[in-house]
């Protein structure tokens, strides 16, 4: 059984969020943790000198929102977290440290049927230190 388990669930793709906390649901047990995390894709520092300065709040606050909608709408027990960052990196920050024995990750943007693995999936499935489910 899972001890802790990373689903990080991209802002664009919330049907997908739904059927990645599908199954991190069939694969809990009743001691397993679980984390929704959501990174908001850092913007260059040359773009985040034009654009106002509350932005990236208010998309950190969305999607906080949104991860907690999707926690109650599920009847999870669950953490939502939002970060900011590179999403590959993030993930990979945010699996150690939460101790995750299991990231359930989606293959790739809707939309790129062609391609194996999306970047940020693929970075997740080469690095990550514990296994690693695709949701496809
Ligand atoms: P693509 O390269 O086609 O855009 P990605 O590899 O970025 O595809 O996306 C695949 C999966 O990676 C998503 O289904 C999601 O699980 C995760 N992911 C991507 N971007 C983010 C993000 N900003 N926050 C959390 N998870 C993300």
């Amino acid at each position: 059984m899972y001890k802790s388990i990373l689903v990080p669930i991209d802002p664009s793709e919330m049907e997908r969020g739904k059927a990645m906390i599908d199954v991190a649901q069939k694969l809990a047990g009743k001691d397993t943790r679980i984390r929704l995390l959501t990174v908001v894709v850092d913007i260059p520092a040359f773009v985040a000198a034009q654009v106002p300065d509350d932005i990236i709040k208010t998309a950190m606050s969305t999607a906080r929102e949104t991860l907690e909608g999707l926690i109650g709408a599920a009847g999870l027990k669950a953490d939502a977290e939002v970060r900011s960052g590179k999403p590959g990196s993030t993930i990979l920050t945010s699996a150690d440290e939460c101790g995750a024995d299991l990231i359930i990750i989606g293959s790739h943007k809707p939309g790129l049927q062609d391609y194996f693995l999306g970047s940020t999936a693929s970075r997740v499935v080469r690095h990550a230190q514990c296994s690693v489910l695709v949701i496809r």
